[in-house]
């Protein structure tokens, strides 16, 4: 009998004692421990003691909600948050109330998961078009991708794009002098390993000599100027190079935009648009391009196409790209980016209108001014005339002391060294604040010349009626209500995504992301602002060391991806550390996430793809040859642990000691976590180091396809190699990959609440339970879609492939098919095609109650009824309630001249159903129709009139 439990586990893990002894029996094994035993290798699993094991004792003792809520209270109350004017891509912001309620704080926007199934993802996709033309007008380019993770990996990804897109074969990139230095430090550390060489210069000196294939500035610039960048732009085409330029978009409704001065990429962040600076992120970053250029874009990018009926629908375009078809090929490695933030900062502009925006952006630019001006009158040299909302003053000798004079009136400036004090004022500077921050340079008499203006923006933008329509709070309340409900996430569905773990993202450990204390801190405030938030911090990483089994902790990267990316690059860097330049082969299994390959590029390896044989596993034999063929050059292999197939490989030990002999080091993929923590450690079995997902196991939402946490976790040997910054020595010297010290930090409450509120006896339930339920949908969907890959014992870890391909080539029913009828039966679909072609990749995680599983069972059940109707030629394939799905209220209206009736259309299990009824908003979209006629901006209103 499983025990009864209690408190905040109770409530996480869907299954009771009851269910939980049913779903035991099913799978024939009866209790946990035998569950582990039977599905775990013996080689890897560590023992228990009362539901402890595998590090777990190292957690503390677990809490409720409101216990671990008054925790967090107190850490957040540590933290002091300043009057913010440091600037360098983080404001202060005020969000309407109505975006804080009904986005952030609302499960059905951050519950969703990234719209690959477009049908019952039309809201958000919506929402994300007016986000891609919000950017695309601000910076006058024609094509914006659907958020980036941030304006520093944003500049970087514009650097790979130019090198991409342009013919200039140097490998030389020019960076302007004033860009950001944390967008510096990202910049320096992508080129190194791919062989590009940064020169820095001065533009407003003219371009360096030689060859380059690409230039970057940015508009205004770190130290607040406001350079008109079109002489430089076309000097640079003149030489055969491309430019990208960083945009503000709050200065964009002002200053002629990059855009419509020849640019050929735009990139920055939306997050002064709505988004809290929260010690870092997450923030959307953006990347705008030509026209010309869009099929180099990395990242998600939202285009328009039609449904069935001829209707107008949104899916993601261009998906050829993408890591996930083109995996060493594509254009990056990005596969979670900021989807919840980029739909607020897209409302934020909705909500405003272009005449709102503009208004602000007068506000701080009159705020500015005004210090500017103040300063003058005192005789404080002014070094730029030419700003947008950031002044920079000269005081030589005396910078700290006007630091330090502001600090004491609760207002952080910018140090910039002994002689220069930065001032950037943003949405929430008020005229004390101008008052205040003059005040603090000391008693002076000087003269005011005339300052330069730099409103020049003639081009209209934003006239589109999604950034008129809204401006009442009752429109904007009922759009954003109406676009949710066309999509299902968490809130109306269990979402069982295999390699995704869409489970429970608890109320209490959401609550702390919109308090001040946490959102209001910027990321390179001074220490003694954070204490809280940097406590925090400090027992997560601890935690997560302990179960992980690795010996350190970086919480830096902001997705899985830029997880990989570091931890290869903390493998680069110590072969280089120890002379081995020739290791620079990366071994991937076939079976392997597309991120890894995109990854492994990305730090300048080769890829060696390692066979996988016919049941799944890594095929030893072939591995061992490849580790032999190139022993001398091996850097590294990447493998995902449990597999990418749902399978606990038995022979993970051998492997790892494989590659290890041959001198390279191991890396395992930890985006199925979910499968390990409390039973085995990573970092015990064989790992150099891991990545996890903290918005898969650790219960961040997935926000519609962001935010994420990719923190890594690495042995002794990798930890000089950790993630740096330039704003906090202390960090790593492995170079910057986020723009921020701590990556994404507002959002790691989430983590640190349900590790505070699981304890290990929990976490290590949470485990059992989806291992448990994952087999128990195996065990009861066999017979009617064959489960692809087990393991020993005929067990599956925290998920399970049912292969389709067998009744595809019987009846011509494809997984497209089956994935688009389950929204008619009120379900999203599980995985689709990945890892292998033609199947389903189901995860119920441990949150799925059992009367949900059951539902998601019977549906799929009822499907493979329908499918054999269409087999026996009762339904033609083409005209089957397969082929018609999903299907729309509306489609059931007017004539009907299907083979099935419209009751089977919409009420499969009958009008009783106990089910609610989800009415997808289309019908199957036309993905390749889109891509002919791409569209990715909001489409005129007569544009699909006809
Ligand atoms: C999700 C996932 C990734 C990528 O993580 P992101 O956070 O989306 O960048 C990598 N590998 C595997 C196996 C995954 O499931």
């Amino acid at each position: 009998m499983a025990d009864q439990i209690d408190g905040f586990a109770a409530r996480h893990i869907g299954p009771d004692a009851d269910a939980i002894d049913h779903i035991l029996d099913t799978i024939g094994v009866g209790t946990f421990d035998k569950l582990a035993a039977a599905a775990v290798p013996a080689s890897i699993l560590e023992p228990a003691t009362d539901g402890v094991g595998a590090g777990l004792d190292a957690l503390p003792a677990a809490v409720g909600e409101h216990e671990a809520l008054a925790q967090l209270r107190a850490l957040a109350a540590q933290n002091t948050v300043a009057t913010s004017m440091i600037g360098l891509g983080y404001y202060d912001t005020l969000t309407p109330p109505v975006l804080v309620r009904n986005i952030l704080e609302n499960p059905a926007w951050y519950t969703a998961y990234t719209p690959y199934q477009p049908e019952i993802s039309q809201g958000r996709l919506e929402a994300l078009l007016n986000f891609q033309t919000m950017v695309a007008d601000l910076t006058g380019m024609e094509v914006a991708n659907s958020s980036m993770l941030d304006e520093g990996t944003a500049a970087a990804e514009a650097m790979t794009l130019l090198r991409r897109a342009g013919k200039n074969k140097s490998p030389r990139f020019v960076v302007d002098a004033d860009v950001f230095p944390q967008t510096k430090a990202i910049l320096d550390t992508r080129a190194t390993p791919l062989g590009i060489e940064l020169v820095e210069a001065d533009l407003t000196e003219g371009l360096p000599d030689g060859e380059f294939f690409g230039v970057l500035a940015q508009l205004p610039g770190a130290s607040g100027r406001v350079v008109d960048w079109s002489a430089m732009i076309g000097d640079a085409h003149e030489r055969g190079a491309l430019v990208a330029v960083g945009a503000d978009l709050l200065a964009m409704t002002l200053i002629t935009p990059p855009g419509e001065l020849g640019a050929d990429a735009c990139f920055g962040t939306t997050q002064r648009f709505g988004v809290p600076m929260g010690f870092g992120g997450p923030h959307a970053g953006y990347l705008a391009v030509h026209g010309k250029h869009s099929r180099q874009l990395p990242g998600r990018l939202v285009g328009v196409s039609v449904d069935a009926d001829g209707k107008r629908a949104y899916r993601l375009a261009l998906q050829t790209r993408e890591q996930h078809i083109r995996r060493e090929k594509a254009t990056s490695n990005i596969c979670t980016a900021q989807v919840l933030l980029a739909v607020v900062a897209a409302m934020y502009a909705s909500y405003h209108g272009a005449e709102g925006l503009k208004a602000i952006a007068q506000r701080v630019h009159g705020h500015a001014r005004a210090i500017a001006e103040g300063l003058e009158a005192k005789g404080v040299e002014i070094v730029h005339r030419r700003f947008f909302d950031t002044v920079l003053a000269r005081v030589p000798g005396r910078a700290r002391s006007v630091v330090d004079g502001a600090k004491a009136w609760n207002i952080n400036l910018r140090l910039i060294d002994a002689d220069h004090v930065g001032i950037a004022c943003d949405e929430a500077t008020t005229a004390q604040h101008v008052g205040t921050v003059v005040a603090a340079f000391g008693p002076g008499l000087g003269s005011t010349a005339p300052l330069e203006e730099i409103a020049d923006r003639t081009s209209p933008y934003l006239q589109h009626e999604a950034f008129t329509r809204y401006r009442t709070e009752t429109a904007m309340l009922r759009y954003l209500r109406a676009l949710s409900d066309k999509d299902i996430a968490l809130d109306r569905s269990m979402i069982p995504l295999g390699s995704c773990t869409m489970k429970l993202n608890a109320t209490a450990e959401m609550e702390p992301i919109t308090w001040p204390e946490f959102g209001g801190l910027h990321p390179f405030a001074p220490g003694e602002d954070a204490p809280g938030m940097l406590s925090l911090i400090h027992d997560l990483e601890d935690w997560l060391v302990a179960i992980t089994g690795y010996d350190r902790v970086s919480l830096q990267p902001n997705a899985g991806s830029q997880g990989e990316y570091a931890g290869l690059l903390a493998i680069r860097n110590y072969h280089l550390s120890r002379g081995d330049e020739h290791r620079t082969i990366c071994l991937i299994p076939s079976s392997a996430h597309g991120t890894n390959a995109a990854s492994a590029v990305m730090v300048g390896m080769k890829v060696v793809v390692v066979a996988c044989r016919e049941n799944g596993d890594v095929d030893v034999d072939d591995l061992r040859a490849k580790v032999g063929k190139h022993a001398g050059e091996l850097a590294a292999i990447m493998i995902t642990y449990p597999s990418t197939h749902g399978v606990y490989e038995h022979e993970i030990r051998e492997i790892c000691a494989a590659v290890h002999d041959a001198g390279g080091q191991v890396y395992v993929d930890g985006a199925n976590l979910n499968a390990l923590v409390g039973l085995a450690r990573p970092g015990r079995f064989g790992g150099d180091v891991s990545h996890l997902n903290l918005h898969k196991t650790f219960c961040i939402p997935h926000g519609g396809g962001g935010p994420g946490v990719g923190p890594i976790g690495v042995r002794e040997h990798l930890a000089e190699f950790l993630p740096g910054h330039p704003f906090v020595p202390e960090l790593g010297k492995g170079g910057a990959v986020s723009a921020a010290p701590y990556g994404s930090a507002s959002i790691l409450p989430i983590t640190w609440a349900y590790i505070r509120m699981m304890g290990g006896d929990g976490l290590r339930r949470a485990t059992l339970t989806a291992i448990a339920s994952a087999n128990y949908i195996a065990r009861r969907l066999d017979e009617h879609f064959p489960v692809l890959y087990t393991g020993e014992n005929a067990m599956v870890a925290h998920e399970c492939i049912l292969d389709l391909r067998p009744l595809t080539k019987e009846t011509g029913v494809t997984v497209d098919d089956v994935a688009k009828r389950l929204a008619d039966y009120g379900f999203h679909a599980p995985t689709m095609s990945f890892p292998v072609a033609g199947t389903l990749m189901v995860e119920p995680t441990e949150s799925e109650d059992l009367a949900e599983i059951d539902a998601f069972c019977e549906a799929m059940i009822a499907i493979r009824r329908e499918i054999d109707r269409v087999g026996a030629g009762e339904w033609p394939v083409d005209d089957n309630p397969l082929r018609g799905a999903p299907h729309t209220a509306a489609c059931l209206v007017g004539e009907w001249e299907h083979p099935y009736s419209r009751e089977i259309a919409a009420y499969p299990l009958g009008v009783d159903a106990p089910r609610p009824k989800v009415w997808p908003a289309v019908r199957r979209i036309d993905g390749a129709y889109g891509d002919r006629n791409l569209v990715c901006s909001c489409p005129p209103l007569e544009a699909f009139s006809e």
